[in-house]
C-alpha cells in the first residue's frame, strides 16, 4: 500500500507525528479522543498527479481522487457521490435579502452529504483488509456507512440514539447493517462505539476520531472552489453538530486557494440550533452548554468532537457562529422548499435561518453573496416536516369540493409578494 502523497499524520493538540499507514485514530498523548489527527499532504505529489480540467464538470468527488487519502491501487468504493448542483435561488434570495445560492448536497447517494466521507472510510477499510465497520450517529452517517458497507461487500454494525427519525433508522437495516439502537443520546452512542472499537478492531468512521473521515468532506470545499471559481461567494454558510463538515469544506476551499486555482477564499458561517450551541459558545467564548434538544436531529450534539478544527475554520477564513431556534429552522425547511422547490431536513435548512440571522445581526451585508450547503434531504424526517406545514386539505372525490375551493379562469401564480419569513413561527420561537 502506498501513500506517496500523504506525509502524516498530525496531532491538532501536540503537533506530534503518526504513519499514515498505520490505523491511529487520535493522539494517545492526551485525555480521552481530544487529541484530534489531521491528514497532512505532500501537496508537490498531488498536483503531479492532478490533472482534471477545472471546467465546473463534475461527475462525482473522485475527480479529486489525488487528494484523497487512499493508496495509489486502491478500488473506490462509490455510488457516485459528490458533483452536486450549486443552484442559483433567485427567490430564496429575495425572501433572505441578500443573493444567495445552494449547493444541494441532499441529492447525494443516500440522501445525505455524508457520503463524500463515507466512500472513503469504506474505500479505507477494505484497504485496510477490515470487514466489520462501525460509527456511532445522530443517523445520516449511520444509513450512509450501511449503504456504503453493503456496496463494499463488508459488514456494517451501528449505534444510532433510539429517538432517531423513523425513516433514518429504517434505511440502514435495508441495507443490512446491524442498526444498535441506544437507549440514550447521542453522545452516549458514540462513548459506545468507542469502547466497541478498542475491544473488538471494528473500522471506526467516526468522523471526529477518524482522521481520514474530513478528507472526504473536503470535496465540497474542492467543488465549490471549482463551481464558484469566476466569483468566489463572501459567506459559506453550513450547520454543525460535531463541527467535521465545516471544517472539511474549508480545508478543501484553502487548498484550492493555496494552489493558486482560486484567487479568493469565503468566510465559513457556522450555524447551530440555540438548544445545540457548543461550538458556537467556544467560539464565542462564552461556557459551553452541554444541553442537546433540538428538532434538527443531525445536528443534536452535546459535547461536538471537533470544536477545535470547527473554532479554527470559523476563525482563519474570518468568518462567525450563530444560533437560530427551532421555529425558524422550521419556518426555513418550508421556506427553502415553497420558494425553491428543494426539500431539506431540519439540519440542513438551519443555514437558511442562519443566513437570515446573519443579515439582520448585520453580520452579513446586503451586497455579499452566500452559499448555503443544504446537507441532507428531508424525505427521512416527514414527521418534523409536518409540524411546519398547514397539512393536507381532505375532500370527497367531487368536482363540486374543488368549485368551492378555486375559481375557474383563476391563474394562481405566485406574485413572489407574500414569500416572509416569519420570525415567530411555529414551536418554541427564537430568543437569540
Ligand atoms: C452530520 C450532519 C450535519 C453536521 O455535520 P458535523 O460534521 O457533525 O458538524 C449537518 N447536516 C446533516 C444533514 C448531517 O447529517
Ligand atoms: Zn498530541
Amino acid at each position: 500500500m502506498t501513500l506517496r502523497h500523504v506525509r502524516a499524520l498530525e496531532c491538532t493538540l501536540c503537533g506530534a507525528t503518526y504513519d499514515p499507514t498505520e490505523v491511529v485514530y487520535t493522539c494517545p498523548e492526551h485525555d480521552g479522543v481530544a487529541g484530534i489527527l489531521d491528514v497532512v499532504y505532500d501537496y508537490d505529489e498531488i498536483v503531479d498527479r492532478f490533472d482534471a480540467p477545472l471546467d465546473g464538470r463534475i461527475d462525482s468527488q473522485w475527480k479529486y481522487r489525488a487528494f484523497l487519502p487512499v493508496a495509489d491501487d486502491a478500488d473506490p468504493v462509490t455510488l457516485g457521490e459528490g458533483g452536486t448542483d450549486l443552484l442559483e435561488a433567485p427567490r430564496l434570495s429575495a425572501a433572505l435579502g441578500v443573493e444567495t445560492l445552494v449547493k444541494n448536497d441532499g441529492t447525494n447517494p443516500t440522501g445525505c452529504f455524508k457520503d463524500r466521507a463515507t466512500s472513503v472510510a469504506a474505500t479505507k477499510a477494505r484497504e485496510l483488509g477490515r470487514k466489520v465497520v462501525t460509527c456511532a450517529s445522530t443517523g445520516n452517517a449511520a444509513a450512509s456507512l450501511a449503504g456504503y458497507a453493503a456496496r463494499a461487500g463488508l459488514d456494517a454494525r451501528i449505534f444510532v440514539p433510539g429517538d432517531a427519525p423513523e425513516g433514518k433508522l429504517v434505511q440502514p437495516l435495508v441495507y443490512g447493517a446491524d442498526v444498535l439502537a441506544v437507549e440514550g443520546s447521542y453522545d452516549e452512542a458514540y462513548d459506545l462505539s468507542l469502547e466497541v472499537t478498542d475491544e473488538y478492531g471494528w473500522y471506526n468512521r467516526n468522523a471526529a476520531i477518524n482522521p481520514f473521515q474530513i478528507e472526504g468532506k473536503r470535496t465540497v470545499g474542492h467543488e465549490l472552489a471549482e463551481q464558484t471559481r469566476e466569483a468566489v461567494p463572501d459567506w459559506i454558510v453550513f450547520s454543525m453538530g460535531d463541527g467535521c463538515t465545516i471544517a472539511g469544506c474549508w480545508k478543501g476551499f484553502a487548498e484550492f486557494h493555496e494552489l493558486g486555482f482560486v484567487e479568493d477564499t469565503p468566510k465559513m458561517l457556522g450555524v447551530q440550533a440555540t438548544g445545540a450551541s457548543a461550538i458556537h459558545d467556544a467560539f464565542h467564548a462564552d461556557d459551553a452548554d452541554e444541553l442537546a434538544e433540538t428538532v434538527a436531529d443531525s445536528i443534536e450534539v452535546g459535547r461536538p468532537r471537533n470544536t477545535l478544527k470547527a473554532c479554527r475554520a470559523l476563525e482563519e477564513s474570518g468568518g462567525t457562529a450563530v444560533t437560530v431556534s427551532d421555529g425558524e429552522i422550521l419556518a426555513a425547511e418550508t421556506l427553502l422548499g415553497r420558494l425553491e422547490g428543494i426539500y431539506a431536513e431540519p439540519a440542513g435548512a438551519a443555514p437558511i435561518a442562519g443566513i437570515r440571522t446573519a443579515r439582520e445581526r448585520g453580520i452579513v451585508g446586503p451586497d455579499e453573496t452566500v452559499v448555503a450547503v443544504v446537507t441532507g434531504t428531508g424525505l427521512k424526517d416527514t414527521a418534523s416536516a409536518r409540524e411546519a406545514t398547514d397539512g393536507v386539505t381532505r375532500i370527497e372525490p367531487a368536482l363540486a369540493e374543488v368549485s368551492s375551493r378555486y375559481d375557474v379562469g383563476e391563474t394562481a401564480v405566485a406574485d413572489g409578494g407574500e414569500d416572509t419569513f416569519p420570525r415567530t413561527d411555529g414551536p418554541e420561537a427564537g430568543t437569540r
